[in-house]
């Protein structure tokens, strides 16, 4: 193919793929391109925080956190997105509303523009999800309430997302599942989910990258998981030194049986990957301040 007819069908492939989130309402608008797509799980101390940097769409799944004493997303979200040229959020997808997940998101709305927020349907009317909307100033119509299973296309990034759980499950268990795959490269995150729920994601999510449910929770990340998606790496996001004392042995000691790699962001810092022709490169473990 020719250099021209080539980059027609990048932009063919760019419109096709942007159709499924358009279809869904998600993006309202195009924003600026981004040279150098990757996902990236940051380092936010006690709580999670994922970007995914597309051709021109920019996803965060979760948004750091925030509570009375520190604000993760202020201190570790916003120069590490400042960094990478973002300069808006189209998708804001929060797996769950505690404070550890979507703290962050008043003080990532003071500093991005932000499309859509994706939360699920089941905590539209959580008062603490209520809250953190209003704080953040997110206006019902930015509002993506999500049921069911969802694909969708940002070049070159394909992202499913999930909700799976019982009506009755607790928040956690509520979680969102995201799947993020960019060729032969692909992401899994569960949220805080149990591993319960674990049994609910979908057989065929299988992940180069898992990212550890509950912040390496022994109730989280079990060998059934593990064995269904067989991951060769998996992150655990997690505050250093933190009070629960995540990640625990337990999980540790299922990851080490399968010989999984496991990366921290309390000792790596930001752990960035880039889509490559044999899947996910790791290309970066950026360390960030001190006292995570
Ligand atoms: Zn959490």
């Amino acid at each position: 193919m020719t250099r021209a007819l080539n980059r027609v069908a990048k932009r063919v492939a760019i419109l096709v793929g942007c159709a499924g989130f358009v279809a869904l309402g998600v993006f309202a608008e195009r924003s600026e391109p981004n040279p150098e797509p990757r996902i990236a799980f940051l380092s936010v101390g006690q709580g999670d925080c994922t970007v995914v940097v597309a051709e021109s769409r920019t996803i965060l799944i979760d948004a750091g956190p925030a509570n009375e004493r520190t604000n993760g997303a202020a201190r570790f979200v916003v120069p590490a997105l400042y960094g990478m040229g973002v300069k808006t959020l189209d998708l804001v997808l929060i797996t769950h509303p505690d404070a550890d997940h979507m703290g962050g998101l008043a003080a990532l709305a003071r500093r991005f523009k932000i499309g859509k927020v994706g939360l699920g349907a089941r905590f539209a009317d959580h008062p603490v999800a209520r809250q953190f909307l209003n704080e953040a100033g997110i206006a019902p119509e930015q509002m993506w309430w999500i049921n069911g299973e969802h694909e969708a296309t940002a070049e070159p990034f394909k992202v499913r997302v999930r909700d799976a759980a019982p009506a009755d499950a607790d928040d956690n268990d509520g979680s969102l599942f995201v799947h993020v795959q960019a060729g032969k490269g692909s992401a899994l995150l569960t949220g805080d989910a149990s591993i319960e729920m674990e049994g609910l994601v979908p057989p065929s999510w299988k992940a180069q990258v898992l990212h550890a449910g509950h912040h390496g929770s022994r109730t989280s990340t079990g060998d059934a998981l593990l064995d269904r998606v067989r991951p060769q790496i998996v992150v655990v996001s997690c505050g250093r030194d933190n009070a629960y004392g995540h990640p625990h042995n337990e999980v540790l000691d299922r990851l080490r049986k399968r010989r999984i790699s496991v990366l921290r962001t309390d000792r790596q810092g930001h752990i960035e990957f880039r889509p490559g022709p044999d899947g996910l490169d790791k290309v970066a473990a950026t360390r960030t301040w001190r006292d995570r």
